[in-house]
């Protein structure tokens, strides 16, 4: 069984979910026909489904259960295309929210905790999960949703709020507005519950020392429920994964062969609960990496990296692949840098691509010149840097598009 990786779910259980799935669903059924799933290598002969195949299919041929017995719908935010459909039956509500609880308890909350929650309602699935799970626990919600920092801040003070939940760049927002504002000790604030793109180290340590608190990074997108599939424990370490409702797989994007523990690829989820739109072998773009050792926390619930990024947010530069988590690990060492980039790809008329990496910094002398030479070192070619002043690239409520290409390819 070289490579394949069933050590967190039995193939009687992996097995169980792809018949119910495709017991349900017309399309699961069509596509992984009734080849019996017997053993590791069987389940790993299945197809994987792609975003792409998800986009496509309407909801309800895609969806497992009939539409009587669905009770929600929700999209994916479509920054990268079509919005993505997904659906959930009232047990699969019920399985969210008692995820999302789990979430919390790894982060410290508690019953007693007051939660903001600074993320989007509506179609979005973090603002209800966020806050159905919060509720679960027990904890007081405010859902004051994205935007409108002055408004947030009246909210943390008139509730007392202990925890928020955003993204990574409007909690930036949050910490560097309380920062410039010498709000911090009229708030109450502890931690942070960070979801929904990628960020790196910098950030973090801007948006912790801003506000005072420890942040956790939560795991999830739309397709696999929402937010709320992982997060880290309080050794900040990778994140848990609830493997008992989630097979996770680490795949070579291009090979889409297995990879051993430790090895960067993208991640493959099949889902062990879901009722209403299960996944099978489905390919996140995601880019993560699995522990081989088990947490110093004792947790059973297996880790994997925090994302470096999407798979198809990786471009192309002269031969080398670059991709923004690389930017992160320089912007983290190089003193008087901030966290907040543009990485701009343009091709000039001789056929030459070429890299700018625009950056938030203060005035310290060769702060261009370093972060040049360690993009270089980090990324493998050369790369111009464009120094602006601290606060003045954009900062967004949802997510921030960092990778500009310019290119006509
Ligand atoms: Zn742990």
């Amino acid at each position: 069984m070289t490579g394949v990786d069933v050590l967190d779910t039995p193939v009687a259980e992996l097995a169980d979910a792809v018949d119910r799935a495709r017991t349900g669903s017309a399309f699961l059924r069509a596509k992984l026909g009734d080849v019996p799933v017997r053993s590791a290598e069987d389940f790993a002969g299945l197809p994987f489904t792609t975003k792409h195949e998800l986009r496509e299919t309407p909801f309800l041929d895609y969806a497992a259960l009939p539409a009587e017995r669905i009770v929600r719908i929700h999209s994916s935010s479509g920054t990268t295309g079509r919005r993505t459909i997904c659906a959930y039956s009232a047990k699969d509500l019920d399985d969210w929210a008692e995820m999302f609880a789990r979430c919390y308890s790894f982060a410290g909350v508690t019953e007693a905790d007051r939660v903001q929650l600074m993320v989007g309602y509506g179609m979005w699935t973090a603002g209800v999960g966020f806050q159905a799970g919060a509720e679960r626990l027990g904890a007081m919600t405010v859902p004051s949703g994205p935007g409108n920092t002055d408004l947030q801040l009246e909210l943390m003070r008139e509730a007392g709020t202990t925890v928020f939940g955003a993204t990574s760049s409007f909690a930036l927002l949050i910490a560097e507005l309380v920062e410039r504002e010498g709000l911090r000790d009229e708030l109450s604030l502890r931690v942070g519950v960070i979801g929904s793109e990628r960020w790196g180290d910098a950030t973090r340590r801007r948006i912790e020392s801003g506000l005072g608190i420890e942040t956790f990074d939560i795991y999830g997108m739309t397709e696999l429920w929402g937010p709320g599939t992982g997060i880290e424990c309080s050794l900040h370490d990778g994140m848990h994964v609830w493997s008992d409702h989630y097979h996770v797989e680490i795949v070579d994007p291009e090979t889409l062969e297995p990879v051993p523990h430790g090895t960067p690829g993208e991640v493959v989820v099949t889902t062990l609960t879901k009722e209403a739109t299960p996944l099978v072998r489905y390919r996140t773009r995601d880019l993560s990496f699995r522990y081989a050792e088990p947490c110093p926390c004792g947790s059973p619930y297996p880790r994997i990296g925090r994302i470096e990024g999407r798979s198809d947010d990786q471009v192309k530069v002269r031969g080398v692949i670059f991709l923004p988590a690389q930017v992160d690990t320089v912007l983290a060492e190089v003193e008087g840098a901030g966290s907040e980039f543009q990485a701009h790809v343009d091709r000039d008329e001789s056929g030459r691509d070429s890299l700018t990496i625009r950056v938030e910094g203060g005035d310290r002398q060769g702060l261009a010149a370093e972060l040049a030479e360690r993009f270089q070192a980090q990324i493998g070619i050369r790369v111009d840097v464009d120094l602006v002043p601290m606060g003045t690239l954009p900062r967004n409520a949802g997510k921030t598009k960092r990778v500009f290409d310019h290119r006509d390819l």
